[in-house]
């Protein structure tokens, strides 16, 4: 915390700017004086210390060169209205001197937050929420390759879990099958069966040398993952409600 209340001061006596915020484009807009130019960065949605969803405050921004003076960066120093702690996020761009900074190369600090998946069926997988939990921690630690391949994992036990719950007398063999067999003929419910099948693509491409759907990534993944969840979690509440009876 030392260390961002110096870049603050810092940055607050040599460098005045001004920042809108656009909400519809979930962007941030700055205008540096000291470059004469406006940058648009991508907005954090959800604050890095305490995991609320906010709008987060700009308190300054500066934009500084490498060691090879034609690649630059943006430091952008914000802080959460709700926790009110301070973070800094670093943007870069390509090798275009005056394109937009387009990639984010950090968010400091990121702290942990476990999630507890309130809406799952407690009949459901013990085992998924530690997998997923554990990727996540992976994820917020930067460790992408890892996570990737964890939220895989995750999926097949939510999967496997389910399936297990739904036909107990073939667990057995559930647990023996392969997670795209499991998908294909076990799974009845089409929802489940698209975004299952969808999210078990980009986990193999987490998991293999040869990556198949470059365009898509581990926010996909998750994105597929939690609707997976979501389905799962209406089949099961549907269930039980077919099984009351009307008196
Ligand atoms: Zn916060």
């Amino acid at each position: 915390m030392t260390f961002l209340f110096i870049c603050y001061i810092i940055s607050s006596v040599f460098y005045k700017f001004y920042v809108d915020i656009n909400p519809e484009i979930k962007a941030m807009i700055f205008n540096i004086p000291v470059s004469s130019n406006t940058y648009a960065v991508d907005m954090p949605t959800e604050c890095p210390i305490c995991k609320i969803g906010i709008q987060p405050n700009p308190l300054c921004a500066k934009i500084y060169e490498t060691e090879n003076k034609h690649i630059t960066r943006l430091g952008v120093f914000l802080k959460c209205p709700v926790c009110h702690h301070a973070y800094v996020i670093e943007y870069s761009r390509d090798s275009e001197r005056y394109s937009n900074f387009e990639i984010m190369n950090y968010c400091e600090p990121n702290h942990f937050k476990e999630k507890t998946f309130d809406d799952l069926p407690h009949e459901l997988s013990s085992n998924f929420k530690r997998i997923y939990n554990q990727s996540f921690e992976a994820e917020t630690q930067g460790l992408y390759e890892i996570a990737g391949m964890g939220y895989r994992k995750a999926l097949e036990f939510l999967i496997k879990d389910f399936l297990i719950l739904e036909y107990p007398d073939d667990a057995e063999s559930i647990k023996q099958m392969t997670l795209s067999n499991c998908i294909s003929n076990k799974i009845n419910n089409e929802n489940i069966k698209v975004v299952a099948s969808r999210c078990a693509w980009i986990g193999n491409d987490e998991t293999h040398y040869y990556r198949k759907h470059e365009e898509l990534s581990i926010n996909d993944l998750k994105e597929f993952l939690n609707v997976t969840l979501y389905w799962i979690s209406a089949c099961i509440s549907t269930k039980k409600a077919l099984s009351i009876e009307k008196k």
